[in-house]
């Protein structure tokens, strides 16, 4: 660690411990605190994760000048936005924030969220790309989770940090989440570094069965993570469904909602299509047979292809 990225880096370690303190123990936060603690969180985990609080008044800056923290490095740090003038003010106010921590534990970056919808602004802000945060790399919990990844055998990928969170809560501490953006193949490959059997468990939402698609695809092209699909209930994201249902529900769940990739990608291919006309009976096959071809058991390949005929009357030979 070159003195430059170390000073960066506490920097962002000092703006984690200000936005925590604020949340946990003044009046500023009390509101995000209440917002927590309705969203189902305990103090502990909020340490955990060391969520925090950026009010409206923007203190950050004030902060760092008592400090006499360097013009430079502030600048630099992606917490602030700086104006023709060259002045900078914090980039992140009326937001609970959630510090991103990189492989080795260090907070790199943070993304905050609103506490009330407003339709000018987007839900979730995270800081820009800058030399200690490369979005399309980092992945959310992964150094908290590492061991209960080692443990468990496996990984599980959510959709959003709150999902991350909320599992561990539930007990489930070997989940992780890329950044708002889809998977990445550098994300695949640290992964990889560390297990061989993936989950995705993304949100029970039309945006949610995408993302598994194009995922699953992502995955299976880069790499021989064994997989599964953790499928939500219609419209519920993990986060919520632990939410109404419970920790031990969630932890159920988890395990009884597992399917194979294969099983989702075929509802997937079949959802609202009626399948009526003989061209869109040939059009969900020619779909269909490319994934039945990256299934490697040639038992399993020959079961589905075999349900395929079956299903279109088809004879089995015309499909291999
Ligand atoms: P919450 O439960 O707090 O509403 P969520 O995780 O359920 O959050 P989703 O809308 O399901 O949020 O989005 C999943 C993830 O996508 C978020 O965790 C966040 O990383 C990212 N995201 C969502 N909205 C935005 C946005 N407007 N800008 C950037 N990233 C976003
Ligand atoms: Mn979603
Ligand atoms: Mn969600
Ligand atoms: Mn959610």
């Amino acid at each position: 660690v070159d003195s430059k990225t170390g000073q960066l880096l506490a920097l962002h370690e000092q703006a984690a411990k200000l936005y925590h303190h604020i949340l946990v123990n003044t009046e500023m936060g009390q509101p995000a605190l209440d917002y927590l603690h309705d969203r189902g969180l305990t103090d502990e985990t909020i340490d955990t994760y060391q969520l925090g609080f950026a009010p409206g008044q923007r203190l950050l800056k004030p902060f760092f000048d008592q400090r006499q923290s360097d013009y430079q490095l502030l600048r630099q740090s992606g917490l602030f936005i700086e104006n023709a003038q060259g002045e900078l003010r914090d980039r992140f106010t009326e937001r609970v924030m959630f510090p991103l921590r990189n492989a080795s534990g260090h907070v790199a970056a943070f993304s905050g969220r609103l506490l009330q919808k407003a339709d000018d602004q987007p839900k979730y802000l995270n800081s820009p790309e800058t030399t200690l945060f490369n979005k399309s790399k980092l992945l959310f919990n992964f150094d908290l989770a590492r061991p209960a990844i080692r443990q468990a055998g496996e990984v599980t990928l959510f959709e959003g940090y709150m999902d991350v969170i909320s599992a561990t809560q539930a007990g489930v501490k070997n989940g992780i989440a890329s950044m708002g953006t889809s998977l990445t193949t550098e994300q695949i490959y640290a992964i990889e570094r560390t297990t061989d059997k993936l989950n995705v468990c993304y949100d029970g939402d039309e945006p949610g069965q995408r993302a598994i698609d194009r995922a699953l695809r992502l995955l299976n092209e880069h790499s021989h993570l064994q997989l599964s699909v953790i499928q939500l209930p219609e419209g519920q994201d993990p986060d919520e469904y632990r939410k109404a249902h419970g920790d031990d529900a969630f932890r159920q769940m988890m395990v009884s909602a597992k399917e194979p990739p294969l099983q989702f990608q075929l509802r997937f291919l079949r959802r609202d299509r009626p399948l009526e006309t003989d061209s869109e009976r040939l059009a969900y096959v020619n779909q269909v047979l490319p994934l039945l071809a990256q299934v490697d058991e040639p038992v399993e390949r020959d079961m589905y292809l075999g349900q395929l005929a079956n299903e279109f009357q088809i004879d089995k030979a015309a499909l291999v």
